[in-house]
């Protein structure tokens, strides 16, 4: 029998990068929140700038809840299933994945906002890709911007504007949407390396810039700025100069009293009343069952949980789990493909220390910003090139076809060459589908006997011409800046993803979205979902600050509209 708590304004389910965000205009408004999360807390003493650890043996993921509920995957509906990963990409900790991400902080371009009808209008309708869902999101940049001002500046980023109400700086991203101020930090700074590829990127008349990170470049807040120590590719900073929620948002939402947070809580379900509205949560700590009762619940625990949870939480009024009585629940569903590039120099680039979101970028080859009249294909993907590198990765070279994969040869070759080699990941345009799903794995549980996530999903022909178009682009930078060999490797496939996006996609048509253009279920009006589950289109950029933002305007939407939406 679960032990019933007092009820509380709000639950959220996730206290993470965007649980996390939304928690602090809550507090600030006065109502009494309470997180749940899965994780306990870590502080910078837990964390440790060693690659053994970190990036082979997954440590803090190693010994997370998430790591008994990878998602299961295959490419469609008649093929066998991918081998399983091991280790959860995404983790458990009052924090979220906020911990030991990258820190790269882009916003959406105003393309990715109008995709359809951008391209019907440029283009004609007919080149929206064959069996893609894509909608437009319900409005554009224009709405979010303020978000994105308020989360750049409440969590603390680095950058250089390229469009600052309507006046371009050629310093920035000439392509970004208007903003209406500066970062609130400058860049972090750039490396010889940097410097050169920005040079190579400027000779082929392209704009190269330094990309935004969640990282000081100077001291913010309290904390100190980057140390570039090298170790921060899935690590925790021990420094506190990497802008997790840990460190921003989520003491200042404590600070004002009015949040608190449940630690290694593992939700299970969200119930409901007959009448269908959300009574509040069960979850489970220490081996006791509890109920949280609450006004307001919002889920926040990542796409494959988001969509778990409610295709858990069954009822009489939602028979197919929970706002999926239009079965749009698990739909829409699409993660990042990224065309990976590497490329050897014939001297060392001195990349032994930095921060893979300390980079150069280049935006001309993203989303519509070149003519896709002649192309086969819509989308695009940004170019950007980080600086960090660590021991045993280094080693993990491609060999370019010069030496063996082992051996003394083998052995002369990455001690010639470790340090003459950069990687590339390119982020590009993915668009939803058909026949690109979510659902509950029919065979394959967690300890619990919940079922997990099953991914059934596969990047299709736009998605493999975008690869296949800014790799050559990569190549060609690489080969300006002075590469003597360089390597593209195929795309993969759409297994468990750091940046997945969909399955609880936001418009305002309930019959092809699971959530209104504020964030709260079109079925249960007061049942918010945050995250990048909400996006219908991820541009070519990473997903956490437009996923932080949209829980920054669900959130507030909330505190201005409490009555309305308790009923
Ligand atoms: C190595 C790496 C590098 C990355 N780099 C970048 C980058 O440079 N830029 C960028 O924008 N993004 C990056 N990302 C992605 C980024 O981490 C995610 O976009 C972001 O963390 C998602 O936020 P979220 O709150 O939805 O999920 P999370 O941050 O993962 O938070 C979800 C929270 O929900 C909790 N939870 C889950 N299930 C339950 C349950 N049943 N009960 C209670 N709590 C639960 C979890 O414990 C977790 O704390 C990176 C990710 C990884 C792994
Ligand atoms: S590189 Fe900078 S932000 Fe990253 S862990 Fe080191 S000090 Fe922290």
């Amino acid at each position: 029998m679960a032990q019933r708590l007092p009820t509380s304004n709000v639950v959220i389910i996730g206290v993470g990068a965007v649980g996390g965000v939304a928690a602090l205009p809550l507090a600030r408004a006065g109502l009494q929140v309470i997180g749940l999360e899965a994780g306990t807390r870590l502080t910078s003493r837990d964390f440790a700038p060693d690659e053994l650890r970190n990036n082979v043996r997954g440590w803090p993921q190693a010994v997370q809840k998430a790591n008994r509920e990878v998602p299961t995957h295959r490419r469609s509906e008649s093929t066998p299933y991918s081998p399983r990963q091991s280790i959860h990409p995404m983790m458990n900790a009052v924090v979220g994945t906020s911990l030991h991400y990258h820190g790269q902080r882009w916003r959406l371009n105003p393309w990715d906002f109008k995709v359809v009808s951008e391209t019907a209008r440029r283009y004609g309708s007919s080149r929206i890709p064959a069996g893609s869902t894509v909608e437009d999101w319900p409005f554009g940049l224009e709405e979010l911007e303020s978000y994105y001002d308020q989360v750049e500046y409440e969590v603390g980023v680095s950058g250089k504007a390229g469009n600052i109400g309507g006046t371009i700086d050629s310093g920035g991203n000439i392509f970004e949407g208007p903003r209406r101020r500066e970062y609130p930090m400058p860049p972090l700074r750039g490396t010889g390396f940097t410097e050169h590829m920005a040079e190579a990127a400027r000779g082929l008349g392209w704009h190269a810039f330094a990309g935004p990170a969640a990282i000081n470049s100077q001291p913010y807040e309290g904390r100190p700025g980057c140390a570039y120590h090298g170790f921060c590719n899935r690590g925790g900073c021990h420094v506190d100069a990497k802008n997790s929620t840990a460190v921003s948002t989520i003491p200042k939402a404590q600070e004002t009293g009015n949040f608190s947070v449940v630690t290694q809580a593992h939700v299970t379900t969200i119930e409901v009343d007959d009448e269908g509205r959300a009574t509040g949560v069960t979850y489970l700590k220490d081996g006791q069952e509890y109920f949280q009762p609450a006004a307001v619940v919002l889920l926040a625990s990542y796409i494959y949980e988001n969509v778990r949870t409610l295709l858990l939480s069954k009822s009489r009024a939602f028979p197919n789990g929970l706002s999926n009585n239009h079965g749009q629940v698990g739909r829409h569903y699409f993660s990042h493909a990224r065309a990976r590039v590497a490329a050897l120099f014939p001297w060392n680039l001195n990349k032994w220390y930095g921060a893979p979101a300390q980079g150069v970028a280049v935006d001309e080859w993203a989303d519509d910003n070149f003519d896709h009249s002649d192309l086969d294909f819509i989308g695009g993907g940004i170019l950007f090139v980080p600086t960090e590198r660590r021991p045993i990765s280094a080693a993990q070279m491609n060999t370019f076809g010069r030496a063996p994969r082992w051996g003394s040869s083998w052995k002369a070759f990455i001690k010639e060459n470790a340090d003459r080699w950069a990687g590339t990941s390119i982020q590009k345009t993915t668009l939803p589908y058909e026949d690109n799903y979510l659902d509950l794995d029919p065979t394959v549980t967690d300890p619990l006997g919940f079922p997990v996530c099953r991914i059934t999903a596969d990047f299709k022909d736009n998605e493999r011409k975008i690869a296949a178009f800014v790799q050559d682009k990569m190549v060609e930078w690489f080969t300006a800046a002075g590469a003597i060999e360089t390597v593209k490797a195929s795309l993969g496939t759409m297994g468990p993803s750091t940046h997945a996006y969909g399955g609880t996609r936001m418009g305002d048509d309930p019959e092809t979205n699971v959530v209104d253009r504020w964030g709260f279920s079109h079925e249960v009006g007061n049942l918010g979902i945050l995250g990048a589950s909400v996006m219908g289109t991820s541009g070519a950029r990473n997903p956490t600050l437009t996923a932080q933002a949209l829980a920054w305007r669900t959130a507030e939407y909330l505190a201005a509209n409490r009555g309305t939406i308790t009923g």
